[in-house]
């Protein structure tokens, strides 16, 4: 191993933010001095739950295009196996190094204990964790009230780029590691999105072209949500784009649209602006869960705790998995999501809805299930979105999702569920959302395992004593204090009997 230096070495530590355009914190880095691009494999991240093959496939495919862009910089791009706080100091023993940098992640339990450890090592030998950040998310936040002005402060800021400089540091890498030393999959799986930056841009290119114009009407069907929606969440996820970037872009096609008049440019106008306020949403719920980690375990209001945890019926949870539940529309969205690592917003909410309202299971291992399939999983939306489809942070309008009205509604001709359930693929139309009163009988898909009014007429009479009972609306107000939407100011948080719903 040759190893020339000859100045401090800035380390820049690739998480989940793999491109080189508008990376702030690798920008930072490459001008404070010589620049070392490192990824590290860490194991523990890999083993158990929820991270699988699907995205370490996206990871991979994401790091070669890194590596192509990395090196037209005139920078190679270092792999390492192992633990991050280990490897790291590895580094600082052998480099003359200058600071630590990295974007600002809003990670699960695993990668905060890993930056805690990172930050240790970091402090013993005097060495500056810098963590820039990337996405909207603020750091040490005071309240909301002035949140959204400062998101959209930040989202129009200068995108920046990492200066072309050639380094003069040669140094070991390691191979990318085959996924099996991690136990997983080494089979490719061509139903997975793809993974690199060049792929988001085209698919930010043929959604702002042509896929977009009928977004807003599009994205809640499953039959058309898969072309009409962006589908750049994974590339957001692990970074091969940032949302400023996207945001900026999406501003322009707005501004363009706002000076043509024409009926066309209408429908695209109404697209666009509920694509753009949707990656306000994007960062809303990162900041929610930023400031609030654990999420990922305890429910968020204190007066919803104990409703679930007690009782979890394993085969209602076997048979939601395995796309068994006899709900067609339920049991078809588990099944793409199986095979394909996505699906919309309105059918991941149905899904935790429908297993925490009519199967009253506590949310905590349904999410962990959706976060091994989802490519896009981010703890920093998943987290509070399933909390607010369960019901837990006392704060959002109980939305108890009827899989049968889901159905009619988003998939009336039953496409949809029979391109998933091959099973109902010759039931009549008439009977495809409730093939149990069909007169013809299929032997081969299951009967309801609950009976639908009357486990959401339960659960809704659960939830409505539980808000009414003492303390609830003050804990609400609290919570909607701290995290909170101020789109709307003027709305109090939903605590009232009311606000339950049935879609
Ligand atoms: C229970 C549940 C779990 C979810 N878990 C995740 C997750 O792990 N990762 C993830 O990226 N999204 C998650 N979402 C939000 C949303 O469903 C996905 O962002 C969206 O379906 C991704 O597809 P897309 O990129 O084509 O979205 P588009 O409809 O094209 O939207 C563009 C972008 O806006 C953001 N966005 C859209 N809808 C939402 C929303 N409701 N909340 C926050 N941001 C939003 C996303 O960044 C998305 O990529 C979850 C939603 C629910 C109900």
């Amino acid at each position: 191993m040759i190893t020339v230096q000859l100045s401090m070495v800035n380390i820049f530590w690739f998480r989940r933010d793999l491109r080189i355009h508008d990376n702030p914190g690798l920008a930072l880095a490459g001008k404070a001095g010589q620049l070392l691009p490192l990824y590290i494999f860490d194991p523990k991240q890999w083993i158990g739950d929820p991270y699988g093959s699907r995205h370490y496939q996206f990871l991979c495919d994401s790091l070669e295009d890194l590596k192509m862009s990395l090196l037209e910089q005139g920078h190679i791009l270092v792999f390492r196996v192992g633990d991050p706080a280990a490897i790291l100091s590895s580094f600082f023993e052998e480099f003359n190094v200058g600071a630590l940098w990295a974007s600002q992640e809003v990670g699960d339990h695993c990668a905060r204990d890993r930056d805690r450890k990172v930050t240790q090592c970091c402090s013993a030998v005097g060495i500056q964790f810098e963590q820039v950040p990337q996405n909207g998310v603020i750091q040490m936040l005071e309240n909301r009230d002035t949140w959204a002005r400062q998101w959209h402060n930040f989202m129009l800021d200068d995108l920046v780029t990492l200066d072309a400089q050639p380094s003069s540091l040669i140094i070991r890498s390691d191979a990318m590691p085959c996924p099996t030393i991690f136990g997983l999959s080494g089979e490719r799986n061509s139903n997975i999105q793809k993974g690199g930056r060049a792929c988001a841009l085209e698919l930010l290119s043929s959604f702002k072209k042509t896929r977009g114009q009928h977004y807003s009407k599009e994205m809640s069907s499953p039959v058309t949500a898969f072309e009409g929606c962006s589908r750049l969440s994974p590339h957001y996820s692990f970074g091969t784009l940032s949302v400023r970037e996207v945001f900026q872009n999406i501003q322009r096609k707005r501004k363009r649209l706002r000076e043509n008049k024409s009926s066309h440019s209408k429908a695209w106008a109404r697209s666009m602006n509920s694509f753009s306020s949707r990656l306000r949403w994007h960062c809303h719920f990162m900041q929610k869960f930023n400031d609030e980690p654990r999420m990922e375990f305890e429910n968020l209001h204190c007066g919803t705790r104990g409703l679930r945890e007690e009782c979890f019926n394993e085969a209602f949870f076997e048979s939601w998995k395995q796309g068994q539940t006899g709900f067609p529309l339920v049991d078809a969205s588990m099944r793409a999501l199986k095979a394909t690592g996505w699906i919309n917003f309105r059918m991941r909410a149905m899904l935790i809805s429908f297993a925490s309202y009519h199967l009253w299971l506590h949310w905590v291992r349904p999410a962990k299930h959706l976060a091994s399939l989802f490519t896009d999983f981010e703890p920093g939306i998943h987290y509070p979105q399933v909390q607010m489809q369960a019901g837990t942070t006392g704060i959002n309008a109980i939305r108890i999702y009827s899989p049968s009205k889901q159905a009619r509604d988003q998939d009336p001709e039953g496409m949809f569920i029979r391109q998933w359930i091959p099973e109902l693929g010759s039931v009549n139309t008439k009977f495809i959302h409730t093939p149990w009163n069909d007169p013809g009988k299929v032997d081969d898909y299951p009967s309801p395992i609950v009976d639908e009014s009357h486990a959401r007429r339960e659960a809704a009479d659960r939830m409505h004593s539980l808000r009414k009972s003492n303390g609830f609306a003050n804990e609400s107000k609290e919570v909607f204090k701290k995290h909170g939407s101020r789109a709307r100011v003027l709305r109090k948080p939903s605590t009232k009997s009311h606000q339950l719903g049935l879609f």
